[in-house]
C-alpha cells in the first residue's frame, strides 16, 4: 500500500570523531517544572533531559551528547525540518566533530505530507544498522519523532529529539503511532531520552501546528472525564500523580491561546511546556488514558478513514479539537439525563449479540474490519457486564457526575479558547463532511478497547440523538 522506496538517503559524514570537543557552555535549565517532574519520576521515565530555551539549538549539543552514545548518529529530517533546524544542528555536528549520517523522509506520492509508516521505520532501522550508528536524533515533530523513536527502539538504541513544531504531545511519550496496512495504529516504545525544543524555531512552525499543539491539549478535560469515569464504572486503573502533572500542564497553558498566532515567545513557552508534561504524564500512568478518551477516538476514526479510503484530513491535534468539542457535548447532555429514566433491563435486552454486532461492524468498516474488530471485540460487553455496569452507574451517579465535571469544561469556554489560537472548530474546518462526521461521533468508539463518554451514550441508548445533537453544532 505504500510505497517503501520514497525516502533517500543525503550526504553522509561520518568522518572520524575529533579528540577534543570544544566546550559548549553549560545550558541553563530555564524549565523548572518540567525538570522537577523528570527528577521526581526519574525510575519510570526514559526521558533524561528536556531542554526548552530560546536558542537551544546552539547550545543542545552538550545535552544530546550527555545523554546519546558516543559513534556516528542517525539525523532523520524531512524538507521542512531541515531549513528549520537540521542545518543549523548539523553544521553544529561538523563544528564539533559529531559525526552523523543524514536520511531525508520524503513524503510518500500517496499523501500530501510525510506519514510515518512500517515501511518507514524499517528504512531508518535498517540505516541505523548498516552505518553502525549508535543513537538516532529525529529533527521533526510527530511523523519524523514517532519513525526514530521505533527503528532506535527496534535497534536497542537511544534517540533525542530536536522538536520544530509545538504540535502534538508525543515529544516524551513511549507511544509511536504509525500508519500499519493502512490502518494507524499505536506501539509502545522507548521514549526520547532527550528532548530539545528552541523556543526561536519552534516559534517559526505554521500556525496550524501550533493551533494543533494547543488543541490536542484541550483535549484534557474530556479525557481526564472518561478516564475518571471508566475507572469509576470498570475499575480500570487511574494514577493521581498522572493526573497531578495533567493539571499543572493546564496551568502551563494558562492564557496561552490568543499569544499562538502572534508567535509571542512565553504563550510558545507555556505550550510547550504543556505539551512535554502531557508526555510525562502518560508514561508516569503508564498508559496514554490521561490524555486520549472519547475525542481522540473521533480523531482516530479520521485518520482511519483518510488512509484507508482517501479522504481529507488534517494534523492530529486539530482532529481532537473537534472531537473534544463533540465529546464535551455528550457530557453535558449526560449532567443533565435523570438516571431514573434509565431502564436498565430494557437496555440490556436491547443488546444486540455480538455475532449481531459483528456483522454491522464488517458493514461499517468495510476493508478496515480486519483492524477494529480486535479491538472491538474485548471492548463488546456480554449482557451481564453491560447490567453491571448500568447499575453501578445509577447507583454511583451522583459520584460519576461530580468526578467527571471536576476536570470538564464547558463546550462554549473551549470552543472559545480553540478559536484564540485560530484552531479549527468545526469538521468542515478540517475537511470532514456532514456524514463522515457523523460516523466518527457513532463509530469510532468500536475502533480501540477503551471506555469512553462514547460507549457510554451508546449503551444508555442515547448515543445517535445526542450525538445527531452535537453534529448540529459542530458540523
Ligand atoms: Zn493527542
Amino acid at each position: 500500500m505504500t510505497n517503501t522506496r520514497e525516502y533517500r538517503i543525503v550526504e553522509s559524514s561520518a568522518g572520524p570523531a575529533v579528540e577534543q570537543k570544544p566546550h559548549v557552555p553549560p545550558t541553563s535549565m530555564e524549565n523548572n517544572i518540567v525538570q522537577h517532574y523528570l527528577d521526581q519520576y526519574a525510575d519510570r521515565l526514559e526521558t533524561r533531559a528536556i531542554q526548552i530555551e530560546r536558542g537551544a539549538i546552539e547550545s543542545c549539543y552538550e545535552t544530546l551528547e550527555r545523554h546519546l552514545d558516543e559513534g556516528p548518529w542517525l539525523v532523520a529530517f524531512d524538507d521542512r525540518t531541515w531549513e528549520a533546524a537540521g542545518s543549523a544542528l548539523t553544521d553544529m555536528f561538523e563544528r564539533v566533530g559529531q559525526p552523523w549520517v543524514g536520511i531525508r523522509i520524503e513524503t510518500q506520492p500517496e499523501y500530501d505530507h510525510p506519514v510515518c509508516t512500517d515501511e518507514l521505520v524499517e528504512a531508518c532501522q535498517q540505516r541505523m544498522g548498516e552505518e553502525g550508528c549508535t543513537a538516532g536524533v529525529a529533527v521533526g515533530s510527530g511523523t519524523i519523532n514517532d519513525t526514530v523513536k521505533m527503528a532506535a527502539h527496534r535497534r536497542g538504541r537511544p534517540m533525542g529529539v530536536v522538536g520544530t513544531a509545538p504540535s502534538m504531545n508525543g515529544y516524551t511519550s513511549g507511544i509511536a503511532s504509525i500508519l500499519s496496512d493502512g490502518v494507524k495504529t499505536t506501539h509502545p516504545c522507548t521514549a526520547p531520552r532527550v528532548v530539545i525544543a528552541d523556543l526561536d524555531r519552534m516559534a517559526e512552525a505554521p500556525e496550524r501546528m501550533m493551533a494543533s499543539g494547543l488543541a490536542d491539549l484541550m483535549s484534557k478535560p474530556v479525557s481526564n472525564s472518561d478516564w475518571a469515569m471508566s475507572a469509576r464504572l470498570n475499575d480500570t486503573p487511574h494514577s493521581d500523580e498522572a493526573q497531578a502533572i495533567i493539571e499543572r500542564a493546564a496551568d502551563s497553558l494558562e492564557g496561552v491561546a490568543s499569544g499562538l498566532p502572534d508567535r509571542d515567545r512565553s504563550a510558545i513557552r507555556g505550550l510547550v511546556e504543556a505539551l512535554m508534561l502531557s508526555g510525562i504524564a502518560m508514561s508516569v500512568a503508564g498508559t496514554s488514558s490521561p490524555a486520549s478518551g472519547g475525542e481522540h477516538l473521533i480523531s482516530h476514526y479520521i485518520d482511519m478513514t483518510a488512509h484507508a479510503f482517501d479522504q481529507p484530513d488534517d494534523l492530529h491535534g486539530c482532529q481532537v479539537g473537534v472531537g473534544t468539542l463533540c465529546a464535551s457535548y455528550l457530557y453535558r447532555r449526560l449532567h443533565d439525563f435523570d438516571p431514573s429514566d434509565l431502564d436498565i433491563e430494557a437496555r440490556v435486552e436491547a443488546l444486540p449479540t455480538w455475532e449481531d454486532y459483528e456483522s454491522t461492524l464488517r458493514e461499517r468498516f468495510d476493508t478496515l474490519f480486519g483492524a477494529v474488530v480486535e479491538h472491538a471485540e474485548p471492548a463488546y460487553p456480554t449482557p451481564d457486564q453491560l447490567h453491571s455496569r448500568l447499575q453501578r452507574l445509577v447507583d454511583q451517579w451522583g459520584v460519576v457526575i461530580d468526578e467527571t465535571e471536576e476536570t470538564l469544561r464547558t463546550p462554549a469556554s473551549l470552543e472559545t479558547e480553540l478559536r484564540a489560537a485560530n484552531a479549527p472548530v468545526r469538521f468542515s474546518d478540517i475537511g470532514v463532511d456532514a456524514e463522515r462526521a457523523r460516523r466518527a461521533i457513532l463509530h469510532a468508539k468500536d475502533i480501540r478497547n477503551r471506555y469512553t463518554i462514547l460507549h457510554l451514550c451508546w449503551e444508555l441508548g442515547t448515543l445517535e440523538t445526542w450525538g445527531e445533537e452535537a453534529l448540529d453544532r459542530y458540523a
